[in-house]
């Protein structure tokens, strides 16, 4: 990958947003739209509630037949936020009461339980431990211990598993960055999103740099593995200075991983994003230019690209596994883990193994009331079927291989590439023009600059996504 795919100027005192040529400018604001970020296909909006509790037992027994051993990954959530940040898409319950923890975490035990009796042995070491939220901080050191020692009873967690917890600057000091270390705890990732004290108050999470740089210090001594910063582009008063500021203080951290999402404005659907003020958004040309010189000003200080917003070092294991081949992509983003069986637990959580995916329900008092009778809380599901896994393969080899070879992945699937994809393949004729892929009788290769616009190039494959366009399927 070239150090820039823009002829921007090198000087990183420069904060004036950097003019990408006419045709990237134009790809950047074309493809500058909601989609998929693929760590399933299907996207878990294709659950139904005709898949369900049976169908995750009939997979969690089945999942060792045949002497198969796949590694597992285990993903709780905790749905608790002390205040609400006004860009919130997730699952959260905004409280001060921390005495809610105590029956949550009654809730996950039982639930954790449950599955490993429907599992009947067929368990496999975890590989790959992941706490989000919501907050998962908002619980006290001594809770956060009690759940992994008792998660660690139920399941077994292989010697080397990655431990990674989402953390929200605001609520730790370096003690509890310390006790996190000491609960096993190897990887963690801080939600910054922008430094702009301006920018801050206008989605209310205000931090102020000092201490996070003061956090990454600590974690650093502390030896996690792999620190990540998330950034946002697109959020109200957000301005190409002050974004430029925002970047130079991020790089000045020097965070093994980035992930630098958009912000996607969504009032109907998310009620926390009504109090943003629309008219302080940056407009369509403005978000291409926070984009382009983020790009610009990441790679610039020597960040690769991975795919879908996330930018690492290249010692970082994430950019190693990419340069090697050997990347992945699960419910937990881009992974160097060969694929895992997800077991999710908490409110809303997703659990995929083998071909099923089903979800908990998002109501915190349904989760706790159905927990509390003694049955999980799933309220939707999906099996895949052959078609979806097919689809599911392409797609992973485009996010992970930038490539896909037409005889070898028409050998493994039985079927022959070019008639089974051929309306795709005219689809992706768009993209060839505009040089994002290269299609040639052998296979497809995403191009350089095509990684930067991966998850649309993926979406030609997804087949929901053409029903949804079309109208025959529920819209997002
Ligand atoms: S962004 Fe994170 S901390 Fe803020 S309200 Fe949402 S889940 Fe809570």
């Amino acid at each position: 990958m070239p150090a820039t795919i823009f002829p921007f100027t090198k000087n990183s005192n420069v904060i004036s947003a950097p003019t990408p040529t006419p045709a990237l400018s134009e790809l950047l604001a074309r493809y500058d739209i909601p989609g998929p970020r693929y760590t399933s296909y299907p996207t878990i909006d294709q659950c139904t509630e005709s898949v369900g509790a049976i169908d995750f037992e009939d997979a969690l027994r089945s999942r060792c037949l045949g002497g198969l051993r796949r590694p597992m990954s285990l993903y709780v959530h905790v749905p608790f936020c002390e205040s609400v940040c006004y860009y919130c898409a997730c699952n959260k319950v905004v409280t001060k009461k921390h005495d809610r923890v105590a029956h949550y975490l009654n809730c996950l035990e039982r639930e954790a339980m449950l599955v490993a009796k429907m599992a009947a042995g067929n368990l496999t070491p975890v590989t790959q431990f992941h706490m989000g939220g919501g907050t998962p901080t908002f619980m006290t050191d001594q809770e956060l211990l009690g759940l992994v020692q008792g998660l660690k009873m139920v399941f077994p967690f292989a010697a080397n598993a990655e431990m990674s917890i989402e953390v929200d600057p605001r609520t730790v000091d370096e003690v509890r960055l310390l006790s996190l270390r000491g609960i096993g705890f190897n990887r963690i990732s801080f939600g910054v999103q922008d430094f702009d004290p301006c920018v801050q108050k206008a989605v209310h999470r205000e931090q102020s740099f000092e201490s996070v740089e003061l956090l990454m210090k600590a974690a650093r001594r502390f030896g996690y593995e792999s620190i990540n910063v998330d950034l946002i582009y697109g959020l109200p008063k957000q301005t190409p200075e002050s974004f430029a500021q925002t970047l130079d203080q991020l790089i000045s951290l020097s965070p093994d991983r980035v992930a630098m999402y958009g912000y996607a404005h969504m009032p109907d659907r998310f009620r926390p994003q009504r109090r943003i003020h629309e008219a302080d958004l940056p407009d369509a040309e403005g978000r291409v230019a926070l984009l382009a010189m983020a790009i610009e000003r990441m790679q610039s200080a020597g960040y690769e690209y991975i795919g879908m917003d996330h930018f690492a070092k290249p010692s970082d294991s994430l950019a190693v596994a990419k340069r090697q081949g050997r990347l992945h992509r699960n419910f937990q983003g881009y992974t160097t883990q060969p694929d895992a069986d997800l077991i999710g637990l908490g409110v809303s959580a997703i659990s995929k193994v083998g071909s099923v995916m089903v979800q908990n329900t998002r109501d915190l008092n349904e989760y706790e009331d159905s927990l509390s009778r003694g049955h999980l809380a799933l309220f939707r599901g999906h099996a895949c079927n052959r078609d979806d896994l097919i689809r599911y393969s392409v797609i992973m080899a485009l996010l992970c291989q930038g490539s896909v070879q037409f005889a070898d992945f028409s050998q493994s699937h039985w079927i022959d590439f070019d008639s089974y994809f051929g309306d795709e393949l005219a689809k992706l004729e768009e993209f060839m023009t505009q040089g994002l892929v290269t299609l040639t009788p052998t296979g497809i290769e995403v191009t350089t600059v095509g990684w930067f616009f991966i998850r649309p190039i993926a979406m030609v494959f997804d087949r929901y996504q053409h029903l949804r366009n079309s109208g025959q399927s529920k819209v997002l």
